[in-house]
């Protein structure tokens, strides 16, 4: 705790550099390589030809045309603060709590290093809490930072969205921490700074407070856990999600699979060009927001992209099928549990789930750098989380919480038993 005490004036260097660079004039950080999705098809969809897979696998780069993007240099704090200590491995506390305790950015140029779920950022940006047509939600997580990529990006969806498609304005959820990394809670992927959760609620029409932003819930979509509910997913979350996926560094967007059915089934009301169907990929527990994800900028080393989706749209029969047993099998294993058959993943920590979580060494390299730059002393094993990774890990839940169906229900579920049954996602987490 004292360490981070100390460091508190370099904190404040990195974030008024941070500041310094969100507020640079917008040629300098809203370039070109956004196009409007109404433009040309891009070349991207030449690179659309890889074999339909609906599972979520790592491989190349896609990136392409986003040379101007990479590593945009940050200046470096003034005074150069006394290098870190060596602590050894073995000292330093788990991954989660080294990165969940950073305040502010590493004043290095900007990367992301490693992949989504293993790997950090340096020369993080901050989203401002505040745009013309966006909020931050939880801003108690510090976790709106990123790549400046994914800021130019968000910013840029937040402006088409409300100008072209009516969408009332974006709340944010979280994006990266300020230096990456695993988070103390909730996601194991958001490390590098190119990913980003967007809420499928309307912002209203007002400035929300301090107080709205931590305790306002995001509404489900789902009117139980298989099925969308058309009174709240209306064609304006339609044409956002195809709105977000249609700029071209835009690799995948997840979506709960009742919303992915939905979206086939009335992708029309948002033109008749459906291709960007395919990068939008059915994924558990998105169903309150969606989650956007951007390719690795061209040119940034060290960067690990996805494989680039195959141009299969995932609106076949067989697609369908297959998310309907996958969310069967799963609300089963959650009902015998007593677990969410909605995100049963999360609550059953994986062998690769742990590892992510694990340790320093496990990450890039480079990490150990983005860490302990601008003199920054990691936290060793015993020392007490710093307040703002308390905070952070304190936070409510953003989204709903999701139901435990009871043996009836998933006897319907499973079409085992005929009868009409409610199965209500509840409005809040219990858990939280
Ligand atoms: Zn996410």
């Amino acid at each position: 705790m004292r360490r981070l005490i100390l460091s508190l004036p370099v904190l404040i260097l990195m974030v008024s550099v941070a500041v310094a660079e969100v507020a640079s004039p917008p040629g300098a950080l809203r370039p070109q390589h956004v196009a409007p999705p109404d433009a040309k098809p891009p070349k991207r969809d030449a690179a659309l030809t890889q074999p339909q897979s609906l599972d979520v696998s790592a491989g190349d780069e896609e990136g392409e045309g986003d040379a101007a993007q990479a590593d945009i240099p940050m200046e470096l704090p003034l005074r150069r603060p006394d290098p870190p200590k060596n602590i050894p491995a073995a000292k330093l506390a788990p991954a989660n709590d080294l990165f969940g305790s950073v305040a502010g950015p590493a004043p290095l140029a900007a990367r992301a290093i490693g992949g989504y779920t293993k790997g950090c950022l340096s020369g993080g940006v901050a989203l401002p809490i505040n745009g013309p047509d966006w909020q931050v939600m939880r801003v108690s997580r510090n976790r709106n930072w990123g790549a400046p990529q994914l800021i130019d990006y968000m910013e840029r969806l937040a402006s088409d969205a409300h100008a072209l498609d009516g969408w009332p304005g974006l709340l944010v959820g979280d994006l990266s921490q300020p230096r990456g990394g695993p988070m103390l809670t909730g996601h194991t992927s958001h490390q590098i700074g190119l990913d980003a959760d967007i809420w499928l609620t309307p912002m209203p029409d007002r400035v929300l407070t301090e107080e709205e932003r931590e305790e306002m819930t995001a509404v489900s979509m789902l009117k139980d856990p298989f099925t969308v509910d058309t009174e709240v997913f209306t064609d304006l979350q339609v044409k956002l999600i195809r709105r977000a996926a249609s700029y071209r560094q835009v690799g995948r967007i997840f979506v709960h699979p009742a919303i992915k059915k939905a979206l086939c089934e009335r992708a029309d009301v948002a033109g008749k060009n459906k291709a960007w169907l395919a990068k939008v990929r059915p994924w558990w527990n998105h169903h309150y927001h969606f989650h956007v994800r951007l390719n690795c900028p061209s040119g940034m080393t060290g960067c690990d992209s996805q494989a680039p989706v195959s141009d299969d749209i995932g609106c076949d029969a067989k697609a369908f099928k297959y998310w309907d047993k996958k969310l069967k099998i799963s609300a089963k294993w959650a009902t015998d549990n007593g677990f969410s058959p909605l995100d049963p993943i999360r609550r059953r920590p994986s062998v690769s789930d742990r590892k992510q979580r694990g340790k320093l060494k496990d990450l890039p390299k480079a990490c150990k750098s983005v860490l302990t730059a601008g003199g920054l002393e990691p936290l060793k094993v015993g020392d007490t989380l710093p307040e703002v990774a308390v905070k952070a890990a304190t936070s409510k839940d953003a989204g709903p919480g999701v139901p435990v169906l009871t043996k009836e229900e998933l006897a319907v579920a499973l079409g085992k038993k005929k009868k009409k049954v409610s199965m209500q996602v509840p409005e809040r987490n219990p858990i939280r």
